[in-house]
C-alpha cells in the first residue's frame, strides 16, 4: 500500500472545497452551532500506526455512528435472538422515516435507521442495569481513551426536539416491540447519539471490526468472529442511510455515518479510516467525508470488492 501519510494529506487538500458545500444538521439545534469549516482525516492500521491530518483531535457529536456500538453490545449478549426484534435489510427510506413501520408490524428494517436503533437501545436497557455507563465504558475501551464523554448539551437539545423519535418508539411499543418506558428509551438514545469523540478516537475504536472482533489495543475478544462479520455486513448494506448503495458503489467499505458529519469505515484485516466534516448532503452524509473515502479506496486500490 502506498505511503498512507502522503495519501491522506493529498486527499485532505483535494476535499477542502467539498467541506464548504452542503449544510450542518439543524434539526438538533446544538448541532446547528457547529463550525462547518472543520475537516479531519485519520487512518489507523491494525499494527497500531496512526496517520492523521486536520482537526483529528477535536471531539464532535458522533450521532448515528453510536448505533454500531450499541448494536455490538446487544449482539454480543443476545446473538441470533436479536433478529426477532429488528431486521437486516436496507430500508431505502430516510433514517427517521415512519412509513415502513406500519406495514411491517413495528419491526424496523435494520438497526441503523432510527426505529431500529431505538429497538436496540431498548434491548440495551433490558440487558445492562446501567446502560449509559456501560455504553460509555464500552466505547472508551475500544478507543483506548477515557476522556470520551456524553455531551449533555447535545443530548438535551436532541431530547427537546425528539418528537419524531418519540413517535417511532410509541408506535413500536403499540406492537410490543419496545418494552421499556418510552421516556427512558429516548433518554438513553439521546445520550448515545451525543457521545463526543474525535476522528482519532473513532478510527481506533473501529479497529475491533477490522480485527474480527478482537480489540487490538488489549487483545480482548469483544465480538465473536461471526458477530463481527454480521455487524460489518450491516454496515456495508445499511451504514449510510438511503445512500448506502452509492457508498458501496463509490467506496466499497463497511462503515457508518452520523449527522454530526463523521464517517468511519474499515478494510478487514488492514485498517480503519475516519473523516469528519460537518456539512451534509440531503441524505445526512458528510459531503467531504464521502469524497475523501472515494479518493482513498481509489488511490490505494483496495476495498472489500
Ligand atoms: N440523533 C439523531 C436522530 O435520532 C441521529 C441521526 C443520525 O446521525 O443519523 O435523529
Amino acid at each position: 500500500m502506498k505511503d498512507l501519510r502522503d495519501v491522506i494529506e493529498r486527499i485532505y487538500n483535494e476535499v477542502i472545497p467539498f467541506s464548504k458545500q452542503g449544510k450542518v444538521a439543524d434539526y438538533i439545534p446544538a448541532l446547528a452551532e457547529v463550525n462547518p469549516e472543520q475537516l479531519a482525516i485519520v487512518v489507523d492500521t491494525l499494527d497500531l500506526e496512526k496517520f492523521k491530518v486536520g482537526d483529528s483531535e477535536v471531539p464532535f457529536s458522533i450521532q448515528s455512528i453510536s448505533k454500531v456500538y450499541a448494536l455490538s453490545m446487544v449482539a454480543s449478549r443476545l446473538g441470533e435472538e436479536l433478529w426477532t426484534s429488528v431486521g437486516r435489510e436496507p430500508s431505502g427510506n430516510p433514517f427517521n422515516s415512519l412509513v415502513q413501520l406500519e406495514y411491517e408490524q413495528g419491526i424496523p428494517r435494520n438497526p441503523f435507521i432510527n426505529a431500529g436503533a431505538l429497538v436496540v437501545t431498548d434491548l440495551l436497557i433490558d440487558l445492562y442495569p446501567r446502560p449509559k455507563e456501560a455504553l460509555l465504558e464500552f466505547v472508551r475501551k475500544l478507543a483506548g481513551n477515557d476522556d470520551i464523554y456524553y455531551d449533555h448539551r447535545v443530548a438535551n437539545s436532541e431530547r427537546q426536539n425528539a418528537d419524531r423519535n418519540m413517535a417511532l418508539a410509541y408506535f413500536m411499543k403499540s406492537f410490543g416491540n419496545i418494552h421499556n418506558d418510552v421516556e427512558t428509551v429516548i433518554d438513553v438514545y439521546c445520550h448515545q447519539c451525543s457521545i463526543a469523540m474525535s476522528c482519532s478516537d473513532l478510527a481506533r475504536s473501529f479497529l475491533v471490526f477490522a480485527n474480527k472482533g478482537v480489540n487490538p489495543l488489549n487483545g480482548e475478544r469483544v465480538l465473536t468472529e461471526s458477530q463481527s462479520k454480521r455487524i460489518g455486513a450491516l454496515m456495508a448494506t445499511c451504514g449510510f442511510y438511503d445512500e448506502s448503495g452509492d457508498f458501496a458503489y463509490r467506496v466499497g467499505l463497511p462503515g457508518k455515518s452520523g449527522v454530526g458529519g463523521g464517517i468511519v469505515a474499515y478494510m478487514p484485516g488492514k485498517l480503519t479510516m475516519a473523516v469528519w466534516s460537518p456539512a451534509l448532503n440531503s441524505y445526512g452524509n458528510s459531503i467531504a467525508g464521502i469524497e475523501a473515502f472515494e479518493r482513498f479506496t481509489t488511490s490505494v486500490k483496495s476495498s472489500i470488492f
